[in-house]
């Protein structure tokens, strides 16, 4: 086995006070113990082991260049991928009110796998920023981390609303502003690419149909008036895909 696993491992286990076995390849060992530490003092050396793993970890994966996607519609393409292959210059996440990705072990949520990615290096810097706001982070504004061993520049934090019994009109405005903010961010900071997951419709339960029109009309209306070349709607499933898709053919008729 590989001895920066081995070790990044064993060191994990112990900062968790694990003694017992794990019964998983050691890639997905050290991804469970990523999810559940609390990066309070972790080494240099771990931070070393770890990102040596990563880079290689993504390396295998194939590589989809933003700037290479065709555009469906000005400035607009939509993509079925795991948001962790695509290179650009952000990524946006879509997190709970806590800001310190998802904890559950190996748990399916696009939190779960940019942090798994990125590195603890990430949860490390939004603890610093949670610890110094003191207080949940609200729906629909961002926080900024660098993308550490990801292929993005940067990941955008962001906390969609999420659905209770149906879709009331604050979470109409909170998810319209986790769009803006994003948006308005990536053109502040002068990017020219951003990549949305389509946010608080899967654990969170917002309908996609009513979501995606909502961020579609959101990002048309703000490209009026930005220098963002490409935005980029990423999607997990191709139904997701096709509801993107024909939505945004609707849109720009
Ligand atoms: P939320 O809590 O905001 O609903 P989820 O992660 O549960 O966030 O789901 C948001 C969307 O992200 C869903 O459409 C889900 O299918 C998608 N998703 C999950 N994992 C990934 C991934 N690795 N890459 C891109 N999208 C993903």
């Amino acid at each position: 086995m590989d001895e920066d696993l081995v070790w990044c491992i064993n060191y994990l286990k112990n900062i968790n006070h694990l003694t017992e076995e794990i019964h998983l390849t050691p890639e997905l060992a050290l991804r469970a113990l990523m999810n559940i530490t609390m990066p309070l003092s972790l080494s240099d050396e771990f931070y070393e082991r770890q990102d040596k793993i990563l880079k290689r970890l993504i390396s295998r994966k194939e590589t989809i260049d933003v700037e290479n996607l065709e555009e469906i519609r000005p400035h607009i393409s939509i993509v079925k991928s795991d948001i962790v292959s695509l290179k650009a210059d952000a990524i946006v996440d879509a997190g709970n009110e806590k800001l310190l990705g998802c904890f559950l072990p190996l748990h399916g949520c696009v939190d779960n796998a940019i942090h798994s990615f990125a590195g603890l290096e990430v949860r490390r810097d939004l603890l610093k920023m949670m610890e110094r706001q003191g207080h949940d982070e609200a729906c629909g504004l961002v926080k900024v981390t660098k993308g550490y061993n990801l292929q993005a520049k940067y990941i955008f934090h962001t906390v969609g609303p999420q659905i209770i019994h149906r879709v009331n009109e604050k979470n109409e405005r909170d998810l319209k502003s986790s769009y803006l903010s994003c948006l308005k961010k990536a053109d502040e900071m002068h990017l020219k690419s951003l990549v949305f997951p389509s946010i608080s419709t899967g654990i969170y339960g917002y309908p996609i149909e009513k979501a995606c029109k909502i961020a579609i009309n959101v990002t048309k209306n703000y490209l009026l008036n930005s220098k963002i070349k490409r935005v980029v709607f990423d999607l997990f499933s191709q139904g997701d895909y096709n509801v993107y898709f024909d939505a945004i053919k609707e849109s720009y008729r």
